[in-house]
C-alpha cells in the first residue's frame, strides 16, 4: 500500500465512521474499473468489489464518475446535485454511508456541466484526482472508481489518479473490439507515471460455461492477456442484475448466488494481488 505523507497531517474528521486512531493514516490502492464498452459490468464490478472488500473489513470508497450515475442508485443513493469532485464544498461533506459498514460512495452527478468541468481534471494534472481523493477524505485502504463507457477525459482521469486499472471484458461476441484503443490510453497513462498506474486485472463477465462463444471468449482472452486475466469469472447471474433493483449489491441481495459467491473470490484475488 502506499502511504501518503500528504495526509499525515490529517486529523479525524469528525462523523466519519472510520476512526483513524490507532491505525495508519495512509491511502490505499485505488482500482479503477474501466472499459470503454457500456453494458460490460463496469458498474456491477465496481459496486460489489466494493461492498465485498469493506465486508472484508477493508476501509473502502466508491467514486461514481460515470455521468449516468448507476453505481449510485444502485446503493439507493441520490446523485449529487454537484459532482463532489468539483464542488467547492469539503469531500467529506460529500461522501455517503451506504449501509455497508466500511463502505462510502462519493456519489455521481447527472449534470452535463460537471462531466465538463471534471474532464478539465484531465487536462490540468496528472496528480489533481489522486491528491483530491487524499487530501479531502479520511484515510482508506480501497478506492474503486466507476469509469463511464468511454476512452474519454473521464476515463483518463480516472486511469491517472489510480494505481490499478481493473477491466470487466463481457464474455460476448465483439468483445475484444476496440480494446486496442483502451490499451494504448492505458499504456500512455503508465508512461505518464511510471511505476504508478499497474493492470490490475482483467475480469471476465457474464460467464456462461454453457456457451462455445463463452468458452472462445474466454480462451482468446487467457491466450492473449495471459497472467493478467483474474482466475475468477463472473457468471451469466440473475441475481447479479436484479440486485440494482432492490438497492444493494448481490452480495446483500442473494448472497448464496453464484454471482455473490464469484465477486467474493474476485475480491480474495484483488487483496492477493497487492
Ligand atoms: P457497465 O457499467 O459496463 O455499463 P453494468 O455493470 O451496468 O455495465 O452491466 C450492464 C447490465 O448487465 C446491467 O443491467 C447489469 O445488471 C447486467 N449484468 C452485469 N453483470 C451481470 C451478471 N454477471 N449476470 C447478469 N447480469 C449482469
Ligand atoms: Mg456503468
Amino acid at each position: 500500500m502506499t502511504i501518503v505523507p500528504a495526509v499525515a497531517d490529517i486529523p479525524n474528521v469528525p462523523g466519519m465512521p472510520w476512526e483513524t486512531s490507532g491505525r495508519d493514516l495512509r491511502v490505499g490502492r485505488i482500482l479503477c474499473v474501466a472499459n470503454q464498452k457500456g453494458g460490460v459490468g463496469k458498474t456491477t464490478t465496481a459496486t460489489n468489489l466494493a461492498v465485498g472488500l469493506a465486508k472484508g473489513g477493508q476501509r473502502t470508497l466508491l467514486v461514481d464518475l460515470d455521468p449516468q450515475c448507476n453505481a449510485t442508485s444502485g446503493l439507493g443513493a441520490t446523485p449529487a446535485a454537484i459532482h463532489p469532485l468539483v464542488s467547492d464544498a469539503p469531500l467529506c461533506g460529500s461522501v455517503i454511508e451506504t449501509g455497508v459498514a466500511g463502505l462510502l460512495l462519493l456519489p455521481g452527478s447527472r449534470s452535463v456541466r460537471d462531466v465538463e468541468r471534471l474532464a478539465t481534471l484531465a487536462r490540468s494534472g496528472s496528480f489533481v484526482l489522486e491528491t483530491h481523493l487524499a487530501g479531502g477524505l479520511n484515510a482508506w485502504d480501497y478506492c474503486l472508481i466507476d469509469c463511464p463507457p468511454s476512452i474519454g477525459d473521464l476515463t483518463r482521469t480516472a486511469l491517472a489518479g489510480s494505481t490499478d486499472v481493473i477491466m470487466p471484458i463481457q464474455c460476448e461476441y465483439f468483445a475484444l473490439e476496440g480494446l486496442t484503443q483502451m490499451i494504448e490510453v492505458i499504456r500512455d497513462v503508465m508512461d505518464e507515471r511510471p511505476g504508478r498506474l499497474r493492470f490490475g486485472g482483467i475480469v471476465l463477465t457474464m460467464h456462461d460455461d454453457d456457451l462455445e462463444l463463452t468458452r472462445e471468449v474466454e480462451e482468446e482472452v487467457r491466450d492473449f492477456f495471459g497472467e493478467i486475466v483474474f482466475e475468477t469469472v463472473i457468471p451469466r447471474d440473475v441475481a447479479v442484475s436484479e440486485a440494482p433493483s432492490h438497492a444493494r449489491s448481490v452480495l446483500d441481495y442473494a448472497p448464496r448466488s453464484r454471482g455473490a459467491r464469484a465477486y467474493t473470490e474476485l475480491c480474495m484475488e484483488v487483496r492477493d494481488c497487492e
